[in-house]
């Protein structure tokens, strides 16, 4: 099933706790000891590794679109191509 099941379990966190957990434990911003206990729920809850996964894929490219500012010179270039191309074509 993949869906959460609310169980906590050994480790002491169930899905709600994990999946509110996410954005922090992602970011670094918790304890050693909480990250471990988000960490050992993610390793046997295949709901909160899929979320986690999304999460971090979604973090990626949020990241990449904002460091992907292209600079005005090399757009200029690119336009200068694609004219080119545009009356040789
Ligand atoms: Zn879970």
């Amino acid at each position: 099933m993949d869906e959460p099941d609310g169980d906590v379990g050994a480790s002491g966190v169930n899905c709600d706790e994990a999946l509110e957990t996410l954005y922090r434990y992602l970011d670094g911003e918790l304890t050693d000891e909480r990250r471990a206990l988000i960490g050992s729920h993610l390793d046997r809850c295949g709901y909160c590794t899929s979320a986690a996964h999304f999460e971090a894929e979604l973090r990626v490219v949020i990241a990449d679109c904002a460091r992907a500012r292209v600079p005005e010179p090399l757009l200029d270039r690119i336009r200068a191509v694609l004219a080119d191309e545009a009356r040789s074509g």
